[in-house]
């Protein structure tokens, strides 16, 4: 496996092809405009040279990795991938249009992988003719960093092609971890009700935010507390994977709390818009 094209030049897009390419594949990123797989190759820059200042990449080592990586506009320059990872914006019917139309296109023996935080993976394998050949890759944000990625096997995929993805992870220097495809897989089922509780203790008055942060941070040793972490994914993206966890797993256990609600449709999202439990100049 040499050729890797990724579908998506955004937060995660970018990092998968970079930590593709600095580890030796040849990449091609994918996006919808020459703006946007700009942009992933800028950021992807930025953090080589973040990396070099740190003293984690030889300087020598930079232009050879971005060498590595052609962009591209147009789904055909994934014709020739040994492996497809999508990583374009969470929506189902978007994902299913690219994996019908690279079915087509894609020898039958290429991989093809999805990033996503919440859709089914058997969903998704099912618009193709290989669904054994289909698996789940959810890597971390940010990718670069993160030493985990969630390997979602399907309801059809194969003994073979989970293998040849969990030697991929370890050649990525990644830690490839099993898990079956149900909502939420593992990351999002554990880590999304800790932060819903959060919001619940907040909105009972139990603590303000910054004390349930603190509660969590210094009692549990979490780098991060809950509602900061919640702020940096973003609160909408918090909510619509708590109602999938709801929707598919029909317990009220995972019921998105009110204050959740209500903080999405005011627009308080979080970093991006600049309020969620906190406020960010
Ligand atoms: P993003 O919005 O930063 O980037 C998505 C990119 O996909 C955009 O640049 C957009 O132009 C592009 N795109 C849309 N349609 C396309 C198409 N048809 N062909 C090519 N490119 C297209 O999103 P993101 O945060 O990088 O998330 C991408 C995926 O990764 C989602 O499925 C998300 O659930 C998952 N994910 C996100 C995180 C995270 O922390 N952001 C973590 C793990 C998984």
């Amino acid at each position: 496996m040499n050729s890797i094209a990724v579908f998506g030049a955004g937060t995660m897009g970018n990092g998968i092809a970079h930590v593709f390419a600095q580890n030796g594949f040849d990449v091609t990123l994918i996006d919808t405009t020459s703006e946007f797989v700009a942009r992933g190759i800028k950021t992807i820059t930025g953090n080589l040279d973040r990396q070099i200042k740190k003293g984690t990449l030889q300087a020598g080592e930079k232009d050879a990795i971005l060498g590595r990586i052609k962009t591209a506009t147009s789904t055909d320059a994934a014709a020739r991938a040994d492996l497809v990872v999508e990583a374009i914006f969470e929506n189902l019917d978007a994902k299913l249009a690219i994996f019908s139309a690279i079915d087509k296109l894609c020898p039958a023996t290429t991989i093809f992988a999805s990033n996503t935080s919440s859709l089914p993976i058997t969903r998704l394998a099912a618009a193709t003719q290989r669904p054994d050949r289909f698996i789940g890759m959810h890597f971390m944000n940010p990718v670069p960093m993160m030493k985990l990625v969630e390997i979602i096997r399907g309801y059809q995929t194969s003994d073979e092609t989970y293998r040849t993805i969990a030697e991929l992870c370890a050649r990525l220097g990644k830690t490839g971890v099993e898990v079956n495809d149900f909502p939420g897989f593992v990351s999002n089922r554990v880590l999304m009700p800790m932060i819903n509780e959060a919001i619940y203790c907040v909105m009972e008055g139990v603590a303000q935010p910054a004390a349930v942060d603190e509660v969590m941070k210094l009692g549990m040793a979490h780098p991060m507390g809950p509602l900061t972490l919640a702020d940096f994914i973003g609160l909408d993206v918090c909510l619509a994977i708590m109602e999938v966890l709801h929707d598919g797993l029909g317990d009220p256990k995972y019921r998105p709390c009110p204050l959740l609600k209500k903080m999405v449709q005011a627009g308080h999202l979080g970093r991006k818009s600049k309020q969620g439990f906190y406020k960010y100049e």
